[in-house]
């Protein structure tokens, strides 16, 4: 219930434009199918998968002559479903760590503001709830403020955090936070680091040298690239993705503040456009409020 809840924005305002947009229609024709591109753009889908969706809804009528709302509605539900499916979403249990991997390091990138400390803060308190051991590396040094919120969130999780002062190297807070996670014996490794996006080959940079120092430590680490993307953006969550994949692996998305935006969807659009699957949502600023996606879920979020 947490979810629709959460949701209930995204899901009454593009449910409730849908409707609109087929309202007193007894069958889907190009006014529908214009209506509905409307739809889909201004609820953030983005334009390329917008227009994928169109183009099979538009197939299907084609083959369909008598389609009517109802099934349109249907048939919107399978193809959203479909996309995201696409992306191995498969495991639900996404805060499962495989075994034998241990400290298993998550690498969390993103720009300011979206969400990131927030994020890992909550992660933290899951993982700990699963009986995981965590550490907290504070791996962003470029704002002092980054640090000092961190600080908070492994205080009132009441993990431990490593870190350094203000403007020192990302990659040793990275070395340090990893050696110190394999001497406590911890499971998880949550790290934060700078998203500075001013300069491509900076970022690309900054993170692979992050990567190659935190290698020294222990092999194949990270284990996870997890990017943080702010839902209620729109199309700055797509430039950001489109950034960071070019700059770096990126494994995983979490998409935060779904709870305040009517234009959720953002996450179709991404996962279908990027390949990444969406492994988390973020509904609100408490501890509990980030949930493990699921697509089905959040599609009929969408819908019912
Ligand atoms: P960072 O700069 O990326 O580390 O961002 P923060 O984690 O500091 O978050 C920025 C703001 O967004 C804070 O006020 C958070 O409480 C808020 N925030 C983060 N995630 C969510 C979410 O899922 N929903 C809502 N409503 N607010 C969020």
């Amino acid at each position: 219930e947490k979810l629709d809840e959460g949701l209930e924005k995204s899901k009454s305002s593009f449910f409730g434009k849908l409707t609109k947009a087929v309202a007193g229609k007894s069958k889907v024709d190009d006014e529908v199918l214009d209506d509905l591109e409307e739809v889909l753009i201004s609820s953030d889908v983005g334009v390329a998968t917008t227009i994928k969706i169109i183009d099979r809804i538009e197939e299907r009528v084609s083959k369909d002559k008598y389609m009517g709302t109802d099934e349109l509605n249907q048939i919107l539900r399978e193809e959203i479903a479909g996309l995201l499916s696409e992306q191995e979403h498969g495991n639900y249990e996404s805060l499962h760590i495989p075994d034998g991997i241990k400290p298993y390091v998550i690498m969390v990138v993103g720009v300011n503001g979206v969400g990131k400390t927030t994020t890992i803060g909550k992660l933290a308190q899951q993982f700990k709830n699963k009986g995981k051991k965590v550490v907290l590396g504070a791996g962003d040094t470029f704002r002092a403020a980054a640090i000092d919120q961190l600080q908070i969130w492994a205080d009132r999780v009441d993990v431990p955090i490593v870190k350094q002062k203000m403007g020192s190297d990302p990659a040793s807070v990275a070395f340090d936070t990893v050696q110190s996670a394999i001497t406590q014996d911890a499971d998880v490794v949550l790290l934060d680091t700078a998203g500075r996006l001013h300069n491509k080959v900076n970022l690309m940079n900054e993170l692979t040298k992050i990567k190659r120092v935190m290698q020294k430590v222990t092999d194949n680490v990270p284990n996870e690239v997890l990017l943080v993307l702010d839902g209620s953006t729109g199309q700055n969550a797509f430039e950001q993705a489109k950034q960071f994949t070019a700059a770096t692996e990126v494994t995983s998305l979490a998409v935060t503040k779904l709870d305040g935006t009517a234009k959720g969807g953002v996450v179709i659009g991404i996962s279908d456009q990027f390949k990444v699957p969406v492994k988390y949502i973020g509904v609100g600023e408490g501890v509990d409020d980030l949930q493990i996606f699921n697509k089905f879920e959040f599609v009929d979020s969408f819908f019912n």
